[in-house]
């Protein structure tokens, strides 16, 4: 707390002195303040979703940094709200960041907003906060949505703990590897994805995690939002015959020890079992392989009973 608001609060006296404490502390902690880099959330989908205060800093900070200027100006302009928009993104991020900072440095305020949701969290403006603690310019936040918290809050599943991976990086073959890793999770896995991925991570989820339950939360607070609890066999059925539109988050459940087999398959003869693998693209030998360790029996064995051998 600095010097002056704490006389402000100090000289508050008389019959309504706590009411009137606690408006000095709301107006300075609503103040915009040169020098700081605000971080403000924005709506994932609905623009109700928007916060007063956010309004407020962004009607009021000297230049607004977005990830995509064309988004932000266009949430401006519905709210009113007309200030300098600088871009700042994965491609200029370095060049711009620099920029940004000498800004904040010279004594002006800024607000950071991305395309969606809260800055910082699977985007640029991680690295726009790193800059500013390493600079020691006050970086304060002006929460909102995140799809992330969102999807998790709705997928009935326990939110205790929870763990964030965001976009699986990388190729395949280190997408697979990854969620190899995160299969011995024992807390709920949250995972953002493109719509024209989700297909393909599906079926990795299913050939790593086994069959375990997962919500896909797709175009959360949007008119088409839509919650999907279900199992990762079913998922992958689901999409078989459906095209994957819009925004997902998926949130699979922790490895459970109690249910850590996922026999899923228990109810299939071994041709259906090696049957539901090669639906899901694998080459007949492969199929047969991840059937027989499903089962927990050599391959030459499943092989055998396949041929009715
Ligand atoms: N910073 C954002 C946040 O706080 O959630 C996330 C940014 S990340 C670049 C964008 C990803 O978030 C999308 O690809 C999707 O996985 C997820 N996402 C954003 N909005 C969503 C929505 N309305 N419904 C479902 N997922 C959403």
């Amino acid at each position: 707390m600095n010097d002056t608001l704490s006389r402000d609060i100090e000289n508050a006296r008389g019959q309504n002195a706590w009411e009137e404490k606690a408006t000095v502390f709301s107006d300075y902690k609503n103040r915009v303040i040169g020098g700081t880099l605000y971080l403000v959330a924005t709506p994932i989908g609905n623009l109700s979703d928007m916060s007063a205060r956010a309004l407020k800093v962004l009607s009021e900070v000297d230049f607004i940094a977005a990830e995509d200027t064309r988004n932000t100006l266009k949430l401006l302009g519905f709210f009113g709200i007309s200030r300098p928009v600088v871009s700042y993104y994965e491609y200029n991020k370095d060049k711009k960041g620099e920029y940004i900072l000498n800004r904040l440095k010279a004594g002006e305020s800024c607000a950071l907003v991305t395309d969606a949701g809260t800055p910082a969290i699977s985007d640029p403006g991680e690295d726009m906060v790193r800059l500013c603690a390493e600079n020691d310019i006050p970086v304060t936040s002006i929460p909102g949505c995140c799809a992330a918290v969102c999807a998790l809050s709705l997928s009935a599943l326990p939110t205790s703990s929870f763990v964030f991976e965001g976009f699986l990086q990388g190729g395949k073959s280190d997408k697979k590897k990854r969620l190899e890793e995160l299969s011995l999770e024992k807390r709920t896995v949250i995972l953002y994805e493109a719509p024209h991925r989700l297909k393909d991570t599906l079926s990795d989820l299913l050939d790593c995690f086994s069959d375990r339950q997962i919500a896909i939360c797709r175009e959360l607070t949007k008119l088409n939002e839509q919650i999907i609890r279900t199992t990762l066999s079913e998922a992958v059925r689901i999409y078989e015959t459906e095209e994957p539109r819009g925004e997902y988050v998926l949130v699979i459940k922790g490895r459970d020890e109690r249910d850590s087999k996922d026999e899923f398959w228990r109810e299939m003869s071994v041709s259906e079992h090696v049957e539901f693998y090669t639906k899901l693209g694998c080459e007949k030998m492969e199929a047969i392989k991840k059937a027989a360790k499903d089962r927990g029996v050599g391959k030459s064995s499943l092989y055998k009973e396949l041929m009715g051998k």
